[in-house]
């Protein structure tokens, strides 16, 4: 099937979420690790393409989507979507302006619109501003982000060190007024030569606008929420078929483990609870770095697969930025990423076949680490956190990638309950 839409997610809890949201709509989605080296033969109407380059140098950023990006050409896309966080998470460096920039000019196209509002998560939009339930990004738990801080709300501001062309706002009192209204905004817009258009959104009607007035766009970009959106306009607009019935898939059997290299606020509430109830190890950065990883590995072979377990270098904010002044902002994000990703092994050796993950990052490291390459899209434990399940070495895998700020304080728990009922 030629693929209609096609997605570059810039980590692999956005592909996640992503593809969760695409696929409620019932339609083929598939999600890959990285530029596929195999061919587009086999393509589905959706495909996710998740790289992990949302911190790394926009030189590589651009190369590494520019290469995905010909790849979903390939496999017949004529339309786009560049998936970045809904809490815009990137550095006045960083990447989701320049990445758009090239897609646009790939595309030959002149203008894109930006949208991270997920409202079901509550990350909202207005006057250009996002909002993290009812506080401003910049006052919400993002602001202490151990590599991306957002100390800044304005998607204006934030966007337009990051870009060439000109930014502008599509804002609220526009949207309520429908696609029409919104349509003939990013005309005007488009005639003042605004390439960049950020659009408010504070609830799914808004999205629902949103989509329709742009659904023809040859790009949109945004958090999953208004891609979610798209599949049933394709299928309104006659460019998909209704989605036939999909059969279930069975979950993996096999021991289980939670790693969690995310400091998030809401992660940091989840370990907690998680923590009262399995076996648990926590992970220093500074001792890793000078001692390795090999007590916590030791620590894991002395746990039964079967048993609850959790491994967690989550931290406070304080002691975060304290190991980040021992080691360095990178080389401490390095050490815990690379243990959590070696413990990820072991513990697949161990016969562990149910993990759960939690950070953006940390879920790159530990999909690479594990060799996968593509997933298959299962059940969705909260809203954007599907289980997705892989193959590695031969095995059955089922992973629940959860980025950081996602999913209630039982979510660990909840995963695996989720899974038993598959
Ligand atoms: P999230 O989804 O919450 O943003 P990520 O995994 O994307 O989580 O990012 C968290 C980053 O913080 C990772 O690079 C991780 O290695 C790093 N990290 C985790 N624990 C610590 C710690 N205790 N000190 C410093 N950095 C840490």
């Amino acid at each position: 099937m030629a693929t209609v839409l096609g997605c570059i997610a810039d980590d692999f809890t956005g592909a996640t979420d992503l593809a969760a949201l695409l696929s409620r709509s019932g339609l083929p989605v598939s999600l890959r690790i990285g530029v596929p080296a195999e061919d587009t033969a086999d393509a589905a109407a959706f495909e996710v393409i998740a790289l992990k380059c949302r911190t790394i140098p926009v030189k590589d950023a651009l190369e590494q989507a520019r290469e995905a990006f010909r790849w979903l050409k390939e496999a017949g896309a004529t339309r786009f979507f560049w998936k970045y966080c809904s809490t815009f998470d990137s550095t006045n460096e960083g990447n989701i302006g320049p990445v758009a920039e090239m897609l646009m000019e790939e595309l030959g196209t002149r203008q894109t619109i930006y949208c991270p509002a997920f409202p079901e998560n509550g990350r909202s939009i207005f006057m250009g501003h996002l909002f993290v339930g009812e506080q401003l990004l910049s006052e919400s738990p993002m602001r202490d982000h151990p590599l991306t801080p957002m100390r800044d709300s304005s998607l204006m501001r934030l966007l337009g060190p990051q870009v060439r062309g000109r930014v502008g706002l599509a804002n609220r009192l526009v949207v309520a007024q429908g696609p029409a209204a919104l349509s003939a905004r990013l005309e005007a817009l488009a005639s003042e030569s605004v390439m960049h258009v950020i659009t408010d959104a504070v609830s799914d009607e808004d999205l629902k606008t949103i989509a329709a007035a742009t659904a023809d766009m040859p790009l949109v970009t945004g958090g999953s929420a208004i891609a979610g959106q798209l599949p049933r306009l394709y299928v309104e607009r006659g460019l998909l078929a209704s989605p036939v019935k999909t059969t279930t898939m069975e979950a993996p059997k096999g021991g289980q483990a939670v790693l969690s290299g995310s400091c998030s606020a809401m992660t940091r509430r989840q370990v907690t609870y998680y923590a009262g109830r399995s076996a648990s190890l926590r992970l220093d950065p500074v001792t890793l770095a000078g001692k390795g990883g090999g007590a916590a590995e030791e620590w894991l072979q002395q746990r039964s697969a079967e048993e609850p377990k959790l491994i967690f270098a989550t931290a406070e904010p304080e002691d975060v930025r304290k190991a980040q002044e021992t080691l360095g902002l990178e080389k401490a994000s390095q050490v815990v990423e690379q243990a959590l990703a070696e413990l990820a092994r072991q513990a697949f050796r161990r016969g562990i076949r149910r993990f759960v993950v939690a950070g953006g990052e940390t879920s790159g490291a530990i999909t690479q680490a594990l060799g996968i390459t593509r997933l298959a899209i299962g059940p969705e434990i909260a809203p954007g956190v599907p289980w997705v399940f892989a193959e590695v070495e031969g095995e059955r895998v089922a992973l629940a990638l959860k980025s950081g700020n996602f999913g209630s304080e039982t979510f660990f728990e909840d995963a695996f309950r989720l899974l038993e009922a598959v």
